[in-house]
């Protein structure tokens, strides 16, 4: 049974966020730190303000370092890899660059130096080497919802061990929410965390995880186990955890994925009743029992059911990121206008999450 603690905290205030984490750690099997190396793997999806609330917050991640340190970990590396091109990411405009220069943390680089692992169905992936290289990684994800997977979390938060742009690919190789969701406990499976915390103090609801909107919601939740934390969020947020498909995927494979007790508070005690979720797609007997037996072709056909994305054309800026990470090539910008070949979009939403002028909708 994985012990879960959800600790109350309303701001990202030094003194409240200290005594919430330490409540938090204490009662969750948080791992002993004395001389040993450890990464804190924050939420960095892209370099946004923290005002955005895109992004893990950096006083949040500030009073983990600064206590991991106390805890007397020799060194605390910091870092991410946003799905961007090139090298060299240093997270300044979300704050954690500074975060790391007032804690004396060092930034990891994630595209440095990889190594790479076959995972779900022999797909090798490069993952950055230091996740391998340290004693403790922990994975600090924030609270938010999530176009294709309905939430972000501890599982999801571990695709960013993937450098840059080599994760979109992934999309293309699992389509399907279910196929995607393997992946992911795959990939966490490669490097499971040693302990999760999630900042959901200011949550992001409706169209996550990029172009939502702030959420209050005032909670912290810890476990040694990610998955653990994932299920927590869910119920907080309103989710039957059965249709997540990460959540639905790791009880399919452990049926005591969800054997959980909260030391602190309930997680049904903190449903945030009118929290904006995704609307979930409910599946059918024929795609829940048939269809897997021909996941290539029905993958294409179930994505193709989603809705594709609409381009708010008098937002767009031209700038192209959406183009630079489309893993299906169903973008272009011809004729001063962002292009959406329809037949090859899987569907993947990764374009929505990286627009970052909001000009980007799923219905
Ligand atoms: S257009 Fe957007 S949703 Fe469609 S495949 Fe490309 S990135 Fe994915
Ligand atoms: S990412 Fe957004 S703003 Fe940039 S080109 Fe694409 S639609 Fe336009």
């Amino acid at each position: 049974m994985n012990k879960v603690a959800i600790t109350e905290c309303k701001r990202y205030d030094s003194k409240k966020l200290r005594e919430a984490i330490l409540e938090t750690i204490a009662n969750s099997d948080f791992p002993t730190l004395e001389g040993k190396t450890v990464l804190l793997k924050t939420n960095i999806l892209s370099d946004s303000s923290p005002d955005k609330h895109i992004t893990t917050n950096p006083s949040f991640v500030k009073e983990l370092a600064t206590i991991c340190k106390e805890r007397g970990a020799s060194t605390v590396y910091i870092g991410d890899s946003p799905a961007l091109p090139g090298h060299s990411f240093k997270g300044e405009g979300c704050k954690i660059a500074e975060v790391c220069r007032e804690t004396e943390s060092q930034w990891a680089d994630f595209s440095k130096k990889t190594v790479s692992k076959h995972i779900w169905q022999n797909i090798e992936v490069p993952i950055a080497a230091i996740v391998f290289d340290v004693d403790v990684v922990i994975t600090v994800p924030k609270m938010k919802t999530h176009q294709l997977m309905y939430t972000t979390g501890a599982v999801k938060n571990m695709f960013g061990i993937i450098p840059g742009l080599n994760k979109s690919p992934m999309h293309l190789k699992a389509r399907s929410p279910e196929n995607f969701a393997k992946f992911l406990l795959s990939l966490y499976d490669a490097r499971t965390p040693d302990y999760a915390i999630m900042d959901g103090i200011i949550a992001m609801e409706g169209a996550g995880p990029a172009n939502g909107t702030p959420r209050q919601v005032g909670y912290i939740i810890g476990s040694k186990c990610g998955i653990a934390v994932d299920f927590a969020q869910a119920t907080i947020m309103g989710y039957d955890p059965m249709d997540i498909p990460i959540l639905n995927q790791a009880k399919k494979r452990d049926k005591n994925a969800d054997d959980i007790e909260y030391t602190i508070l309930n997680a049904k005690d903190c449903v945030i009743d009118d929290f904006r979720r995704i609307a979930v797609k409910k599946k059918n007997l024929v795609s829940s029992l048939i269809l897997p037996f021909f996941t290539r072709y029905f993958d294409r056909k179930r994505a193709s059911k989603r809705q594709e994305p609409i381009f708010i054309h008098d937002r767009c800026r031209k700038c192209k990121k959406c183009v630079d990470i489309c893993p299906a090539k169903a973008l272009s910008l011809d004729s001063g206008k962002i292009q959406l070949k329809e037949e090859k979009c899987i569907r993947c939403y990764c374009c929505h999450e990286m627009c970052p002028f909001d000009a980007i909708k799923i219905d």
